[in-house]
């Protein structure tokens, strides 16, 4: 039992001087032979967790193998965010695109922490920008209404988008700005880790999808973002110019519902 830790302590030790240089080399020999040599410490389950005696000195922490804190993203804000607010407060601040110049409001999203459903859209139009919230304006009716005929008040449902301040002149949001913004939708997805994510128009199902494939290409099937069931759909704004994507739209909908269990 001595014996073995012994010996692992000798192993560490030569650890510590095959990857050390010469300025560790002499402090490090010094505690390696008092330490393995004498009086054995108190059983205890690794020789890292030994709390060195007084006299030795302490271990050199140039050495460890360990990252220097448990999460090796600390330093990003948005990895660091614990809640849906955290990231509203962040986006409230964020200057990391040129949409940030003619915005009124940013609008980072709504709904409950708890939703099972998260709807994303493309980006703020006017209405949005004027309140701070998604899908305020006549899209978004359309979406109550969509939501509703699930037997989804929106209420219950995260309702965001993939670029969180409006282009100017509803333009599509550009590479670049969908770029910056992205990390936090990523993060809002990770916190509230939906049953469903329902991608509605392109710019949502590509951005999610990592993939330049055309809307039309993108529905009909199943797919997966990081593991959640992602269903692509027309955005409600494209229904009100062309009625025609009213009859699909409640199809792939309707999928969407059943993978709730609705
Ligand atoms: N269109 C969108 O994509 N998002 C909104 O919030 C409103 C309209
Ligand atoms: Fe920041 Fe996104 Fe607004 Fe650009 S669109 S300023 S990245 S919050």
């Amino acid at each position: 039992m001595t014996d073995g830790r012994a010996l692992a302590q000798r192993y560490f030790e030569q650890q510590r001087l095959l990857g050390g240089d010469a300025v560790i080399l002499p402090r490090a020999s010094g505690m390696g032979a008092g330490a393995s040599g004498t009086t054995a410490p108190a059983p205890s389950p690794s020789p890292e967790s030994q709390t060195p005696s007084p006299q030795a000195p302490a271990p050199s922490p140039g050495l460890s193998f360990d990252p220097p804190t448990a999460d090796l993203f600390a330093t990003d804000p948005i990895q660091q965010t614990t809640s849906l607010t955290d990231i509203a407060t962040l986006v409230a601040a964020c200057r990391k695109c040129g949409l940030c110049e003619a915005r009124t409001n940013t609008v980072p999203g709504e709904g409950p922490a708890t939703a099972r459903l998260v709807v994303v859209g493309e980006g703020p139009g006017r209405t949005e920008d004027e309140t701070g919230r998604p899908f305020v304006g006549r899209a978004g009716e359309l979406l109550t209404k969509i939501l509703a005929a699930i037997n989804l008040p929106r209420e219950q449902v995260f309702i965001c988008n993939v670029v969180k301040c409006r282009p100017p002149e509803n333009r599509l949001p550009q590479y670049d700005e969908i770029a910056a913004c992205v990390p936090y939708l990523y993060r809002q997805i990770e916190l509230l880790k939906p049953k469903v994510i329902l991608a509605m128009g392109g710019t949502a199902a590509q951005t999610l999808l990592n993939t330049k494939q055309s809307l039309g290409a993108l529905r009909n099937q199943l797919h997966r973002f990081r593991g959640i069931p992602l269903v692509v759909t027309y955005h409600p704004a494209a229904l009100l110019r062309n009625p025609n994507w009213k009859r699909p739209t409640w199809d792939d909908v309707r999928i969407a519902a059943r993978l709730l269990g609705n």
